[in-house]
């Protein structure tokens, strides 16, 4: 049986709630055999920004979804400095899983612009793309018709961002990132408590 296997790319930094309930819901809906959380690099020139660093990011993800099996981190793309482009994330992925079929999977506001990625046509040739609803009015080009599919998702309130700035004021993350992520945020001072 061909393996369908999801793509969700991120810096994951950190990884939190929102971004399992949509692999979950990738995994349910795509009716996907695992989704590959692929971590990205962090740019050369972000080295001194205040990013954390890949393995931290890395490491967050694979301890948020250790008792999820079909969940797993990629380093795909940490293998590689800087931002990788999606068709080259592909071709890499192709080779490692030989005979898989992909689905990326992102938000309608980056949907929108997908025609305008570099090698689109091997993206849209080589992968199916599951969107996850935004608020909004966007306007897809037709070249994308046939080639997403709008998954059914509620709006989650979580981002990174928040995370972020919950750590930094020391406050409790429970709710809002696996309790595991939590403590290594908390007991490895990941955001601002060096
Ligand atoms: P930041 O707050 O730092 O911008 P983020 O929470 O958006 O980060 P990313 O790692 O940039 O996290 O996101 C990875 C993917 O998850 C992106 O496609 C992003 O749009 C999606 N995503 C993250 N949070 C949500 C959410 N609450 N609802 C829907 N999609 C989300």
């Amino acid at each position: 049986m061909t393996q369908r296997i999801g793509i969700l790319g991120g810096t994951f930094d950190p990884v939190h709630n929102g971004h399992l309930a949509i692999a979950r819901a990738a995994l349910d809906q795509g009716k996907l055999d695992r989704v590959l959380f692929v971590v990205a690099a962090r740019p050369p020139h972000k080295q001194d920004a205040d990013m954390a660093a890949a393995e931290d990011r890395y490491r967050m993800v694979e301890l948020a979804v250790a008792d999820e099996p079909r969940m797993l981190p990629s380093r795909v793309e940490m293998a590689r400095e800087g931002l990788s482009y999606t068709s080259e994330t592909l071709e890499a992925l192709q080779t490692e899983y030989p005979g898989a079929e992909f689905f990326l999977v992102f938000g309608l506001d980056t949907l929108v612009d997908v025609p305008s990625w570099h090698r689109a046509e091997f993206v849209l040739a080589n992968a199916h793309i599951l969107t996850i609803p935004r608020p909004g009015d966007y306007k897809l080009d037709p070249v994308l018709d046939g080639h997403y599919t709008m998954l059914t998702f509620e709006p989650m309130a979580v981002s990174s961002t928040r995370v972020r700035e919950t750590a930094r004021r020391k406050e409790p993350l429970n709710g809002m990132v696996p309790d595991a992520v939590a403590s290594h945020i908390h007991e490895q001072g990941i955001y601002g408590d060096h």
